[in-house]
């Protein structure tokens, strides 16, 4: 097996692997554990410009991609084995999510296109079916560095990659919670103690504390999370009252 297969079609392909050359996804992508092809899309453009984008239809300020050269590329990239998920990274896209992320990472890969300008040519979105995501409620300059977010996200959760598999089941989000604070040495820290119940050595204790500092965390900061993570609570106790 040659690994979770991510093809990231861009016009700034220097912008890759970056950040992801480092740590734990640099290591995992020596290693082989997954791979990463970056295509400049403007080798797709057939003028000596090597042209990608052009003026939008209807006016306005800015430039479109063109739909024929991102098409050409996506094709391109499908070429090159199963199918895989096929992203626009994109401030109008589903917000990202741990369960996507997880869903991403546990299929072959993904073929990720990273938008400039003003976007891309709505056709070529609804001809290659591209799933929209976005990294949040802001305007990136482009979607590369959202592209980056999406595989670190997706690298770390593959077997083999991250050292304490346990330490990623326990994550914000993963239990539908925010996590509960951690703490290290010293015992006391400019005059803030450790809570005591961290260093009492007793197991249950400390997952009950840690739970419930959970639940604290996400209800204040999170009223969304809280909501659905409650609803899910309440259909659990329905159902163990079912079998009484
Ligand atoms: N005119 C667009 C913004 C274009 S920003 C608008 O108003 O919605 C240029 C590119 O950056 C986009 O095509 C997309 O690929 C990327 N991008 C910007 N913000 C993003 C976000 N929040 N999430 C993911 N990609 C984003």
């Amino acid at each position: 097996m040659s690994g979770w297969h991510a093809t990231v079609l861009t016009i700034y392909p220097g912008m890759f692997p970056g950040p992801l050359g480092l740590a734990l996804a640099g290591r995992a992508l020596e290693s082989g554990l997954w791979r990463l092809d970056v295509r400049d899309m403007r080798d797709f453009a057939s003028d000596r410009h090597r042209t990608v984008d052009d003026t939008p239809a209807g006016g306005g300020p800015g430039m479109v991609m063109k739909a024929d050269i991102v098409a050409a590329a996506i094709d391109d990239a499908e070429a090159a084995g199963p199918q895989r998920p096929r992203i626009l990274l994109s401030p109008r896209g589903a917000p990202l999510t741990q369960a996507r992320v997880r869903a991403l990472c546990e299929g072959p890969g993904a073929i990720l296109v990273c938008g400039r300008f003003e976007g891309v040519d709505e056709r070529v979105i609804e001809a290659r079916g591209l799933e929209e995501v976005s990294l949040g409620d802001f305007v990136l300059s482009g979607g590369e560095i959202a592209a980056l977010a999406v595989l670190d996200a997706c690298v770390r959760l593959l077997p083999g990659v991250m050292g304490a598999e346990a330490s990623a089941s326990e994550e914000s989000f993963e239990q539908g919670l925010l996590e509960y604070p951690h703490y290290t040495r010293p015992q006391v820290w400019e005059g803030r103690a450790i809570p005591d119940v961290l260093v009492s050595g007793d197991h249950g204790r400390v997952a009950r504390w840690r739970r419930a500092e959970a639940e604290r965390i996400t209800r204040q900061r999170r009223p969304d999370l809280w909501a659905s993570y409650s609803r899910l609570q309440g259909a659990r106790l329905d159902n163990l009252e079912g079998f009484k």
